[in-house]
């Protein structure tokens, strides 16, 4: 008898325990399902985690809906440019042409996959008015050097934290560089409430104005409408947007967070084992940490390159496909996908390192959901390549 094939390992599966359960069926039964006292509890947990106070803080349903109301709440004239990373998702860049704006790319290192400072130099014009990096897989931007530029031409600075919950630069928590922090809480991130996202901010009225921004321009939310305290009116005082988190989805968000540091010690470990047991194998592996910083080990991605590896990455994902392992990529460069080179002519050879990354990338599981043993299968594969 053989035994039986060990099931498929969903790439980015989230860890659901039973206080999250419990919490949503209390939230059902509460019968108040919508933006209220979860959200508030999620968003005065999540301030105390980045150590602010709770207005600078304001939930919504995405990080992609985080970027656009920051960037509209920043009041930036239209057609103002914002630079961000080609190696990123395409929710970066459409944030900012939702805002009205237009996204200027500028190439990353090659080596941490961060945005590079001096290809951001090399990109402001006249209308430059932000930079938007990414803490790419979870690894802080050189903020110092964007800081500096920031503050040389006089920019506004919006971290897409997506991947960055725990991350820290030189002992400084990633979203309180710059006047946003963008954070989110999909269901293969670091904290998941199913969709959901997060703004920090510098300035309390700028997040006052994205808060308000999320909930249609309305001036109070439902729960301070139809609450405990008895209706009150609200004025519609901006064209907002349907952005706010849910109860039912800050009664995951609660919980998840208390487990944020001790999930981002499993999923260091993984990220250790994989460095370890991979040394030996044709492929790249992610450079390590700098000193002085904390990465969030979002994700865990080695390098294909066909002249090194005798095979394509298409054709390494295909195999670990095979072998029952699902696998990401993060990303193709944003210069890949015809809307973009349509909308700006965009050619992904404008950007040489991150069209190199994007073809050679392959994310591994990297979930704090996994056995030790699911982290052998995904080695092993990882070796039966190179067989
Ligand atoms: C996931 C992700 C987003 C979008 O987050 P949502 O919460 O799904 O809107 C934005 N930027 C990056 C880098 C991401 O990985």
């Amino acid at each position: 008898m053989t035994s039986p094939e060990p099931p498929f390992l969903i790439f980015g599966s989230p860890l659901i325990e039973q206080p999250e359960i419990d919490e949503v069926v209390a939230c059902m039964q509460s019968a108040w399902l919508g933006t209220g006292p979860r959200v508030a509890k999620l968003e005065s947990d999540f301030a105390a985690y980045k150590e602010m106070t709770p207005s600078r803080v304001t939930a919504l349903n995405s990080c992609t809906a985080a970027l656009h109301v920051s960037m509209v709440a920043a009041g930036f004239e239209a057609g103002s440019e914002v630079i961000t990373t080609p190696l990123t998702f395409c929710a970066t860049a459409n944030a900012i042409i939702h805002a009205g704006l237009t996204p200027v790319l500028a190439d990353v290192n090659a080596s941490t996959q961060c945005i590079d400072p001096a290809a951001i130099e090399a990109a402001i014009t006249s209308r430059t008015r932000a930079i938007l990096p990414v803490h790419f897989a979870g690894r802080p931007c050189d903020m110092d050097a964007i800081l500096a530029i920031a503050n040389k031409h006089d920019l506004v600075i919006i971290e897409d934290c997506a991947h960055a919950i725990e991350t820290e630069y030189h002992g400084q928590k990633a979203g309180t560089f710059g006047d946003f922090g963008c954070f989110s809480f999909y269901a293969t991130k670091n904290i998941t409430t199913g969709e959901g996202g997060m703004i920090v901010g510098r300035d309390e009225a700028l997040v006052a104005r994205a808060r308000v921004l999320a909930l249609h321009g309305m001036s109070k939310d439902a729960w301070h409408r139809f609450g405990d305290k008895g209706y009150k009116h609200y004025q519609v005082v901006e064209c907002g947007f349907k952005y706010n988190m849910m109860d039912l989805q800050a009664a995951i968000g609660i919980h998840q967070l208390t487990r944020v540091d001790a999930n981002w010690k499993c999923r260091e470990q993984a990220w250790n084992r994989y460095m370890h047991e991979l040394v030996n194998l044709p492929l790249g592996l992610p450079t390590i940490p700098e000193a002085d910083t904390r990465h969030a080990y979002h994700l865990f991605t080695v390098r294909v390159d066909e002249a090194l590896c005798g095979r394509s990455r298409d054709n390494f994902l295909d195999r670990m496909n095979a072998a029952g392992i699902g696998t990401g990529v993060h990303y193709l460069s944003l210069a890949e996908h015809p809307y973009y080179q349509q909308r700006f002519n965009w050619q992904p050879e404008q950007w040489p390192n991150a069209m190199r990354i994007g073809r050679e990338t392959v994310s591994l599981p990297l979930s704090p959901k996994l056995t030790e043993l699911d982290l052998t299968r995904v080695i092993n594969a990882t070796k039966a390549q190179f067989n």
